[in-house]
């Protein structure tokens, strides 16, 4: 088959792309012909190399994955059944996993991450990690959505305890992420504001739901927000850049606000005056992925048709280099996506 892999760390020129072979099913897993394969800031941070985790060589990233069953064990998905995979792996058997949250299990793994992923023609995943797609679901929009919606789902309505009425301040609107947050945020009845950093993706924001919107270049983060909620703030931050917005997002919460955070693309060093943190009652919430039963419950939107993944352009497979050329340059909107 074809793959897109590197051998070793590096800039984009260091993803190849090679004829390898076909990976085979192990024993609960099955073989997808991959359709559609979504790019992820996680796939950067692989290729580049990261301090703390090993990424096996040569590796293929991508777990954001959209295709059709070549084989499944004891034949539960018919061979060219449209499905999207859930991009978390986990053990299914630790307390956590039984708990149903198996983003805390200490096994847990994304797709493509230590194990190898979408950028090739076929991946093999645990049979459990197949979510069968109506025909209206294009692959490119399946194989946008998991990732994307399942951190923002998880963040939002776990981790924040989202309720209608709330107003949320979405950084990075852009963004996988962003985007995905604005529209969940949205649908659950929150007043969203977003910021970006170019006006174009402001006026894209306000389409997906942004009731009012922020350049985070040229204005003053807080002191906007402050102006659009009389003075109060926001009840709730979607964070995921870092050093470079941190200390702004924590000036935009209202007393007894949530900050909940799932990344750090400009940076991971912060810091907090703990007479702030107490006195104005705040909680720092971290997030990772979310749960399989998340994803299923916001694929019910996909399906209706309520939520939609933007998707920023579409290249095919061999072309992965100029890709991730195209997500590093934080000119999209929405998701990259390959097409296999
Ligand atoms: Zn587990």
């Amino acid at each position: 088959m074809k793959a897109v892999r590197f051998h070793a760390h590096g800039g984009a020129d260091v993803l190849r792309y090679e004829e390898i072979p076909e990976p085979l099913a192990g024993p609960g897993e099955a073989l997808v012909r991959v359709r559609a394969c979504a790019l992820n800031h996680l796939d950067l941070w692989q290729r580049r190399g990261l301090e703390r985790v090993k990424i096996p060589f040569p590796h293929i990233s991508g777990a954001d994955v959209a295709g059709e069953v070549e084989y499944s064990p004891d034949g539960e998905f018919a061979p060219g059944r449209r499905v999207m995979l859930q991009p978390g792996l986990s053990c299914g058997r630790c307390a956590a996993c039984l708990d149903g949250r198996d983003n805390e299990c200490p096994k847990y793994d994304v797709l493509g991450y230590r194990s190898d992923g979408g950028y090739a023609e076929y991946v093999r995943v645990p049979v459990q990690n197949l979510i069968a797609i109506p025909d209206a679901i294009s692959f490119i929009e399946a194989a946008a959505f998991p990732l994307a919606f399942l951190t923002a789902w998880h963040m939002l309505i776990t981790r924040a305890r989202l309720r209608a009425g709330d107003d949320v301040l979405v950084l990075g609107a852009g963004s996988g992420v962003g985007q995905a947050a604005i529209q969940v945020a949205w649908r659950h009845g929150a007043r969203v504001f977003a910021t970006a950093g170019a006006d174009e993706k402001l006026a894209k924001a306000r389409q997906l739901g942004a009731y009012e919107v922020i350049n985070h270049e040229t204005e003053d983060l807080p002191a906007r927000v402050r102006e659009f909620t009389n003075g109060r703030g926001v009840d709730v931050v979607v964070e995921h850049v870092g050093t470079a917005t941190w200390d702004r997002s924590l000036k935009c919460l209202v007393r007894g606000g949530r900050l909940v955070t799932c990344g750090a693309t400009s940076g991971h060093d912060a810091s907090i005056d703990l007479r702030v943190l107490f006195t104005r009652q705040l909680s720092l919430l971290g997030s990772y992925m979310g749960r399989k039963a998340e994803l299923l419950r916001a694929t019910q939107f996909l399906f209706a048709g309520e939520l939609r993944p933007v998707v920023d352009r579409t290249y095919p497979l061999a072309e992965a280099a100029e890709a991730h050329r195209r997500l590093e340059s934080r000119q999209s909107f929405g998701k990259i996506v390959l097409v296999v």
